[in-house]
């Protein structure tokens, strides 16, 4: 399958990398929104927040019981934003689910 983060999740294309395991990789974005701005995601292909479901809800759950560490290691120690953009409307622009830590400054209140 022709997707990027796949590649990434492989090694196939370099990442700075913030966290890794058997299940998932954190790497920072390459266009930071934020002075901290981690990407965390499944290595297994998802490809999106729609398609989570009762068979691959483990891989989602692991990530979250690892964002607290991975938030700080990538240096978000006063508090983080966690996005996931879901399809067009999102403006989800990579169809390999991945959640955006965000942090480092003082984020606007507005999301959307
Ligand atoms: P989204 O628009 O929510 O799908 O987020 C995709 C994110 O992936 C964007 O913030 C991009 O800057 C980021 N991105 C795309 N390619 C790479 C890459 N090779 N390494 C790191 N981040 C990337
Ligand atoms: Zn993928």
């Amino acid at each position: 399958m022709d997707c990027i983060f796949c590649k990434i999740a492989e090694g196939a294309i370099p990442s700075s990398k913030v966290y890794e395991d058997d299940d998932m990789l954190a790497f920072r974005d390459i266009n930071p929104q934020a002075p901290v701005h981690v990407l965390v995601i499944p290595k297994k292909h998802i490809a999106s927040a729609d398609e989570i479901n009762e068979t691959n809800s483990a891989a989602v759950a692991k990530i979250f019981e690892k964002i607290p560490h991975i938030a700080k290691l990538g240096g978000a120690v006063n508090g983080y934003r966690i996005i996931s953009n879901c399809g067009p409307d999102a403006c989800q622009s990579v169809p390999h689910l991945h959640f955006h830590i965000l942090g480092g400054k003082q984020l606007p209140e507005s999301m959307g």
